[in-house]
């Protein structure tokens, strides 16, 4: 075999994608990932590191592109590390996104002739984030303000972003012209020094409602009328101005202390008819127009008919039990993170909701003490999964039916075998396209007891 070497070049077919969306092939047998390679490809590359069992390849030339590849929207698009399918068309990017879910299933589910319907799609695939988390750094006097690169810290900036709404970019706009005139320091991993951090932006889609927060380290801004005045002018649609005190060393980016600085003190969205209050540290999911999609799938999947006692676990701010709610006798939503519960009973009470019961503490620990019968169950854990206590209290519940969503098919393969060997049988798998030119890919699937 010849031995692989280091910024040397090769040429190489590429065989296969990962779940990262990298194409992978081989050269003698040794294994190369290669950004931005499509299946069938072949191409030239450098090898820029090399592992003991594989290697990564910076692509250089592409002998035959594939008749799916496409010109990306963005002009960071090679350096972000945010769309990474953007040089796949539409149909390519759907089979990657399907295949990802075909393949856990099988491979780590061992599930086989699962029903795994196609993917729905956004009818229109851009602008869709609610949420922005613009890092900001001064490198050399330079500021930059907008995304992570690929699988690093250095920051890109992006002039305008594809798939975050419109205003944040504005938002981000206006706030890199403040720090740059009024020469604000902006904060530094490196030595913990320095102020600014964060531009977060978030967004009431059906509202148009806008919440700006900075992310601080410290407890104020220099000139922070100058700041408030010139977003509330060009951005009349802000309704709320925090800022977050974050003086920890660490990539968590908001801290624990949030200060009013302008307006109300959250911003109101609907999904469907429920309408939710947004603070700046409340969990809602980020594409609200498929959120709409995913959530009547699930309620269609929970088959209620008024008569049932559902539990939501895993409920976030209790977007899911509401949903549930119009259709069931009784919902229990349980949820760890305390602030949540409180977002989840508030939105309960605006939406004059009477028949859900929010328990906080972790679903695992909660349920085999809860004492009550359900007959349906949904999950929707984070990308970890649920944990098997919970899977086997599940057990001692008796739902007749369970509603899986994941964001995370490796994970909820992983869940699906072991509830199957429960007794419970995959009845049908529906993914949705959540976050359009990413790997990301989400999805709900109807489990019945046998
Ligand atoms: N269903 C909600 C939230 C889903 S995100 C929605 O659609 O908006 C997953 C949620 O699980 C997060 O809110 C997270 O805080 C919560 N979580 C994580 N681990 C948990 C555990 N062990 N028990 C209960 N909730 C947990």
């Amino acid at each position: 075999m010849t031995e692989i070497k280091k910024n040397e070049v090769y040429t190489l077919k590429i065989t296969g994608m990962t779940h990262e969306g990298q194409g992978v092939g081989r050269i003698n047998n040794f294994t190369v990932f290669v950004d931005g390679a499509i299946e069938e490809e072949d191409v030239e590359i450098k090898i820029i590191k090399l592992h003991k069992s594989y290697g990564i390849g910076k692509l250089l030339k592409i002998l035959n592109p594939s008749p799916e590849r496409t010109k990306p929207f963005c002009e960071v698009y090679k350096r972000c590390g945010g769309c990474s399918l953007q040089h796949m068309n539409t149909d390519a990017a759907i089979r990657f996104k399907e295949n990802l879910v075909r393949e856990s299933i099988r491979r780590i589910g061992k599930l086989e002739n699962v029903k795994i319907h196609g993917i729905i799609t956004m009818e229109n695939p851009f602008y869709y984030r609610n949420k922005a988390q613009y890092p900001v750094r001064k490198v050399n006097d330079n500021l930059k303000v907008g995304f992570y690169a690929k699988r690093s810290h250095d920051i890109i900036d992006c002039q305008e972003c594809g798939i975050q709404n419109q205003i944040s970019d504005r938002v981000k706009s206006i706030a890199k012209e403040y720090i740059e005139k009024n020469n604000v320091s902006t904060y530094d991993e490196t030595t913990g020094k320095g102020l600014i951090r964060h531009i977060i932006t978030r967004v009431g889609f059906k509202t148009g409602q806008v919440m700006v927060v900075v992310v601080v380290n410290g407890k104020s801004i220099p000139k922070k009328e100058k700041l408030i005045d010139e977003l509330i002018r060009e951005v009349p649609q802000i309704k709320s101005i925090f800022i977050n005190v974050n003086r920890e060393k660490t990539n968590v980016i908001l801290g624990r202390e949030n200060i009013l600085i302008y307006g109300e003190k959250s911003i109101t969205d609907y999904i469907g008819d429920f309408k939710f209050n947004i603070s700046p540290v409340s969990f809602f999911q980020v594409n609200p127009i498929q959120t709409e999609v995913l959530y009547k799938k699930a309620l269609e999947y929970a088959g209620l008919t008024g008569s049932e006692t559902v539990f939501d676990l895993y409920c976030g701010i209790g977007t899911i039990s509401l949903f549930l709610s119009k259709k069931a006798i009784k919902v229990y939503g349980v949820e760890v993170v305390e602030e949540a519960i409180e977002d989840a009973k508030e939105n309960a009470r605006i939406n004059g909701v009477t028949n859900v019961e929010f328990i906080s503490g972790e679903a695992e620990k909660v349920l085999p003490g809860m004492g009550i019968k359900a007959d349906v169950v949904v999950l929707d854990p984070p990308r970890k999964g649920c944990d098997e206590r919970l899977l086997d209290a599940l057990a001692g519940i008796e739902p007749s039916r369970i509603v899986y969503v994941s964001c995370n098919p490796a994970t909820l393969a992983r869940d699906l075998k072991y509830l199957t060997e429960k007794g419970y049988e995959v009845v049908e798998i529906q993914p949705v396209d959540m976050f359009p030119h990413t790997t990301h890919v989400e999805c709900v699937v109807r489990l019945s007891a046998t």
